[in-house]
């Protein structure tokens, strides 16, 4: 690897399925990981394979559809983890293990109970038994950021003597600060005598609203890889943001000495894919990936004053894919052109039948809305799985898209089926709006959308969800143009 390649590890199918609520489907992962490769992401962490028998199917689903990207497991250091990591990742063409031990003194003492040689040499042995699936192998001491850097030094020369490739540091509980953690990384380059031999790596939490920025001090500091999630989805406040990480690299070419591989123009689908799925709405005003991230071009435009771009833009909305939510397909299309196109998004049907009823959702859909997106026909497949009688119903919320000049439009919310819940409620009319609307309710009533349009659907969809328990109102509202509030 050279000096100035910035590796991206995406871990949203990993760490950002452990933020609560956000659980994927085999399949929802499959697609979601078709999407990371298209944008060239380097590795995918797939999921902790020994965690359940779903998460291994995950894995080992996400090893068979993924080629271009590596794909990576993770495993505590133990052997039954490892190798049921090694056996999920069979099917990839490019695998990694990723194992794990903690190496605080609060951790090894309270949670491990072990004394820091045992932890030194179990680690080693992780090591060693993974390199018997891959040569491509990382470590992570858990918590190294509370961890007493002599211990760290120890068990990282060790580690990578053992065959570790990638030493990957992080701050588990959003603990530092950046000037900190820079600190750190370059401390432990300079201290361990063979890290020339790994790449090192951080994984930070968001927990003060600082991962993004401890990743990038530690990349100015030597780190080559970064480990984040689409969105900063994750555990707590979640992880580095990968569309921050990435653009913010690309942006600052003139600080930054490495540079990642990923096509940007993939950023925006690929956060609304993870969005729809998860039901995890974006705020508005989310860098890079927000509706408003970009919104002050409709500023200039009308009052026509766009001399110069560059002026109030550091980046081009166009670069990170907000152009690529083109119309894509539209009443005359065929059933080839529309399966063809949810093919390219990584959906393809179990049956004829299935294609039939999605593709009759589209025809609909058509009819009263001339403009048909991606997530459109993302949504319509969610729905078409809803019909199957899928125990999931996935919340679908997309904002409206007025950073690009496109009409704005949503997408319906839905949300985990109750079957014995007698309030479920289909939505109807082709506004977006019957997909938040529970049944009893009227307009203005406690939950009026239309007042809280601005703050988004999800919140209001999240209430609901939290207020039934398990029981959310299912949603399928059909698509259609928003209206706009003053
Ligand atoms: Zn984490």
């Amino acid at each position: 690897m050279s000096d100035d390649q910035l590796i991206i590890f995406d871990t949203t199918l990993r760490d950002g399925e452990q933020s609560p609520g956000a659980s994927m489907t085999r399949d929802e992962k499959v697609r979601i990981a078709k999407a990371l490769e298209r944008m060239r992401v380097d590795v995918i962490e797939a999921g902790f394979p020994v965690a359940s028998p779903g998460d291994f199917e995950a894995v080992q689903a996400v090893a068979a559809a993924v080629t271009d990207s590596t794909v990576c497991g993770l495993a505590r250091a133990l052997d039954k983890d490892i190798d049921r990591a090694g056996e999920a990742l069979k099917p990839a063409a490019s695998s990694r293990i990723h194992t794990f031990i903690a190496t605080s003194p609060i951790h090894m003492k309270m949670k491990l109970r072990m004394e820091p040689d045992q932890v030194v040499e179990q680690a080693v042995q992780a090591v060693r038994r993974a390199r018997r699936f891959t040569d491509n192998v990382e470590f992570s001491p858990e918590d190294a950021g509370r961890s007493e850097i002599d211990f760290l030094c120890r068990v990282i020369e060790a580690v990578i003597d053992a065959g570790a490739t990638t030493v990957n540091i992080p701050d588990t509980v959003g603990y530092n600060l950046p000037h900190q953690f820079g600190e750190l990384i370059r401390t432990l380059i300079e201290r361990v005598p063979n890290s020339d031999k790994a790449v090192f790596s951080v994984h930070c939490h968001n927990d003060l609203g600082l991962a993004v920025g401890n990743s990038l001090s530690a990349v100015l500091n030597g780190a080559r890889q970064v480990e984040c999630t689409i969105n900063g989805l994750g555990e707590r406040a979640g992880n580095a943001a990968l569309e921050e990480v990435v653009m913010t690299v690309q942006t600052r070419q003139d600080i930054f000495s490495c540079r990642t591989g990923l096509d940007t123009t993939q950023i925006v689908p690929c956060s609304r894919l993870v969005s729809g799925i998860t039901g995890f709405a974006v705020q508005p005003n989310k860098a890079i990936v927000g509706v408003n991230a970009f919104a002050h071009e409709s500023g200039i435009h009308q009052d026509g004053v766009l001399k110069s771009r560059e002026t109030y833009e550091i980046m081009r909305a166009q670069d990170v894919g907000w152009s690529a939510n083109r119309i894509v397909l539209g009443k005359h299309s065929g059933r080839n052109a529309f399966r063809t196109r949810l093919n390219d998004l990584g959906i393809e049907f179990e049956t004829e039948e299935d294609l039939n009823n999605a593709f009759s959702r589209f025809k609909d859909l058509a009819d009263k809305k001339h403009e048909i997106f991606d997530e459109d026909l993302q949504s319509l497949v969610t729905e078409s799985g809803l019909e199957a009688g899928n125990e999931w119903l996935k919340g679908c919320l997309l904002q409206g898209d007025r950073g690009t000049g496109q009409q704005p439009y949503r997408v319906a919310t839905l949300f985990r089926k109750q079957h014995h819940q007698r309030d479920g409620f289909p939505g109807r009319g082709d506004g977006a709006s019957a997909a938040g609307r529970p049944h009893r309710q009227r307009p203005g009533g406690r939950y009026g959308y239309r007042d809280r349009f601005r703050q988004g659907l999800c919140e209001r969809a999240q209430q609901d969800h939290q207020a039934r328990g398990t029981g959310a109102s299912p949603a399928r509202g059909r698509i259609g143009p928003m209206r706009e509030s003053r």
